[in-house]
C-alpha cells in the first residue's frame, strides 16, 4: 500500500477546502469500502480527509421530508423508529446490505459512493476502463453473470452495488452537496451517471464536493413499501437483482407506485414507463406482467446474465403481489 497524507477535518467547509486544494484526495468516514480498495491497489489517493469529527450524522424529520446526515451510520438509520414506520423500504434495503459490523461502521454518504463489485475492477491484473481509462472491458466477453442488462456501453457494463441507492431512487430522494462554490442539490435520479465512454466518472460530484445529507420526501406512499433482494446466498452478498417498491392502493386500483431496481442497470434503475403501466390500473397478474415487460424492453443481455431478464420480471410481480395484498 503506498503512503498517503491524512488530515482530520474540523468542519464541513474545512473538509471541502482541503479536498478541493489537494490533488488526488478523498474523503473517508467509515472506510469500509475505500480502505479495501486502497489496500488492494484498485484505488490510490495521495491524501485522505477524515470526516468523522463533523456534525453530519443527524437523522431528523419535518412535515415534508426525512433528512439523513451523510455521516449517519447504516445501523442508526436501520434502527430509527420513524424510518422503520414510514420508510420500511429504506431500513429493509440497509438491513439486506451488509454484516452488523459493517452497518455499525459504514456511513450513508460512503454507502452511496461505494464502487462496483465487478471482479475485474478490483483485480489490478486485469484491464478495466473504470479503473484505468482506455484499458478495456473484459467483462463484456468474459465473466458477466452479475453485470447490467440495461444501459451498459461498449466501455462498461458494471452495476452499482448500493441497495440504499436503489431504495432512495424509488422514493425521489435529493442529495445535498457542499463544494467550493457552496451548496447545491441534485435529485438522486441525476446523481449517478451512465457509463458511456467515461465509466471512470460515476457521479456528478465535482472535485472537493462533499455529500452532507440526503432528503427523502414524506409523501406517505413509502409507508407501504418493500425491498426485495435476490442474491446468491442469504447473508451479506450483493444483489443479483433487487426491487424497491412503494404502493398506494385505492381498493384494487393502483393510485400511486414507485419502483426502482438494482442489479440490472448500470446505475440504480428507475423507468417511469414501468410505473405508468401500473398507475390508475387494477393490480392484476396481467398489469404486473405488462409492467415487467416494459422494464426489460430495452435489455441487452450478455452470455452470462441473460437470466436476469426473466428474474427481474418475476421479482417485480412478487413484490407487487405482496404489497398489493397487505390491506
Ligand atoms: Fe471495468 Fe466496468 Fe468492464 Fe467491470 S464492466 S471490467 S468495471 S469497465
Amino acid at each position: 500500500m503506498r503512503n498517503f497524507g491524512y488530515t482530520v477535518a474540523a468542519s464541513p467547509a474545512d473538509a471541502v477546502r482541503i479536498a478541493a486544494g489537494t490533488p488526488n484526495s478523498a474523503f473517508v468516514a467509515g472506510g469500509t469500502d475505500l480502505l479495501n480498495l486502497m489496500r488492494d491497489g484498485a484505488q490510490a489517493h495521495d491524501h485522505l480527509v477524515d470526516l468523522n469529527h463533523l456534525d453530519l450524522g443527524r437523522i431528523d424529520m419535518d412535515g415534508t421530508s426525512l433528512r439523513v446526515g451523510a455521516l449517519a451510520r447504516m445501523r442508526q438509520v436501520v434502527e430509527h423508529p420513524v424510518v422503520r414506520r414510514e420508510f420500511p423500504v429504506l431500513s429493509q434495503a440497509l438491513l439486506a446490505s451488509a454484516s452488523p459490523q459493517v452497518r455499525t461502521m459504514a456511513a450513508i454518504g460512503g454507502n452511496l459512493l461505494q464502487r462496483t463489485r465487478c471482479g475485474y475492477f478490483r483485480d489490478t491484473g486485469s484491464g478495466c476502463n473504470k479503473r484505468v481509462p482506455g484499458s478495456g472491458c473484459p467483462a463484456i466477453t468474459g465473466y458477466n453473470r452479475g453485470h447490467a442488462i440495461l444501459d451498459g456501453s461498449d466501455h462498461c457494463i458494471a452495476t452499482h452495488p448500493s441497495d440504499l441507492a436503489v431504495a432512495l431512487t424509488a422514493l425521489d430522494a435529493t442529495v445535498y452537496l457542499l463544494g467550493p462554490d457552496g451548496v447545491r442539490t441534485v435529485p438522486i435520479a441525476d446523481f449517478y451517471l451512465l457509463p458511456g465512454a467515461t465509466p471512470d466518472r460515476e457521479t456528478v460530484l465535482r472535485q472537493g464536493e462533499l455529500i452532507t445529507r440526503v432528503d427523502v420526501p414524506r409523501t406517505g406512499v413509502a409507508t407501504r413499501s418493500r425491498y426485495l433482494k435476490l442474491r446468491d446466498r442469504a447473508t451479506f452478498e450483493f444483489a443479483v437483482v433487487s426491487v424497491a417498491a412503494a404502493l398506494r392502493m385505492d381498493g384494487r386500483t393502483v393510485r400511486d407506485v414507485r419502483l426502482a431496481f438494482g442489479g440490472v442497470g448500470t446505475r440504480p434503475w428507475r423507468d417511469t414507463r414501468v410505473e405508468a403501466a401500473l398507475r390508475g390500473r387494477e393490480l392484476t397478474t396481467a398489469t404486473m406482467t405488462a409492467a415487467g415487460r416494459a422494464l426489460v424492453s430495452d435489455a441487452v443481455p450478455r452470455d452470462g446474465n441473460g437470466f436476469k431478464v426473466e428474474l427481474v420480471q418475476r421479482a417485480l410481480v412478487s413484490v407487487l403481489s405482496e404489497l398489493g395484498s397487505v390491506r
